[in-house]
């Protein structure tokens, strides 16, 4: 599988094993993403994945955790493990990407970002609804305005008072989404 665009993993993927299973994303149309656009989606046979796990893990066998790649590829059949309580949970912030339909629109204004408090405000609403019993919870991405890690059930409420504690600190833009993170 020839490929010459970029490869793109999470943050907390960053010490596991990447084996790029497909070309892109088979979605590819979420306004606010920019990774995949103009790369035409295609994937491995069920064959060639067997290969390249099984190459990979004679390289790496020390690896323990394996992430699959491009985007999306739960989209395969693998999707029924969205059922599942998940053993990671990462929280992002939306940042328009230049170049994308979700920047278009907030530069003719038909969308707006959160302002700096707002999304501060969106993350404890989450945090406080979720009833997981045994998750890694992550908001710890360049795009998140305070990173934070935590084990759910029994750090949430060290979350909230985290969350509690900027919010009340003053130093949220309470007008606009703030400065933009350095990078993505
Ligand atoms: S890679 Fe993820 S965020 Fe980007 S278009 Fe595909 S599903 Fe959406």
């Amino acid at each position: 599988m020839q490929r010459n665009h970029s490869l793109f993993r999470p943050p907390a993927e960053a010490y596991s094993l990447i084996i790029r299973i497909a070309n892109g994303c088979p979605w590819n149309q979420c306004t606010f993403c920019g990774m995949y656009k103009g790369v035409q989606c295609s994937f491995q046979s069920l064959e060639e994945i067997e290969h390249s796990i099984s190459m990979a893990w004679k390289e790496y066998p020390q690896a323990r955790r394996v992430f699959l790649a491009d985007g999306d590829v739960m989209a395969l059949p693998f999707n029924k493990l969205n059922m599942m309580q998940p053993r990671l949970l990462s929280a992002l912030r939306v940042i328009p990407i230049p170049g994308t339909e979700l920047c278009d629109e907030e530069q003719s204004g038909r969308f707006n970002q959160l302002t700096e408090f707002q999304a501060v405000e969106e993350l404890r609403t989450m945090v406080q609804g979720l009833e997981l019993e045994s998750t890694v919870f992550r908001a710890n991405h360049s795009s998140n305005i305070l990173p934070m890690e935590g084990r759910f059930p029994k750090d949430k409420g060290r979350l909230l008072a985290e969350l509690d504690a900027l919010l009340a600190s003053g130093s949220l833009d309470p007008e606009s989404p703030g400065p933009p993170p350095l990078s993505l």
